[in-house]
């Protein structure tokens, strides 16, 4: 499962690192990425208050589906051993702190900080 204190255990990463890690078409990554990341198949810890760990997440797409106000967004990550899209938590700031998306990942990739 996702580290729920890799806020303190991972460093940031930015700038084109950052992007590199956000797909390939990203220009600048959309929210934090919680490194180390090494493209294409360590892609980091992305989001802060809603954290998707890329190297976990399968692409299920659950999360994204039955979000109540649209937080996550697809990325393309070509090469990545687990899935070839990842969730983003593009729109964290939205979040209302359901859990609903905690509850339904089924390789727990996601952790939300609701305190
Ligand atoms: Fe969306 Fe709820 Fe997850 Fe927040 S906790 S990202 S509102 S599903």
């Amino acid at each position: 499962p996702i580290d729920p204190n890799f806020d303190t255990t991972r460093e940031r990463v930015e700038g084109e690192e950052a992007a590199a890690a956000s797909g390939e078409d990203a220009e600048e990554a959309a929210v934090a990425v919680w490194g180390p990341v090494d493209p294409p198949e360590k892609l980091g810890i992305h989001g802060t208050h809603v954290a998707v760990d890329y190297d976990l997440c399968i692409a299920d797409g659950t999360c994204l589906e039955d979000c109540p106000v649209d937080v996550f967004t697809w990325v393309d990550t070509p090469g990545h051993p687990e899935s070839d899209r990842k969730v983003e938590p593009t729109f964290e700031d939205q979040c209302i702190d359901c859990m609903l998306c905690v509850d339904v990942c089924p390789v727990d990739a996601i952790d939300v900080d609701a305190s």
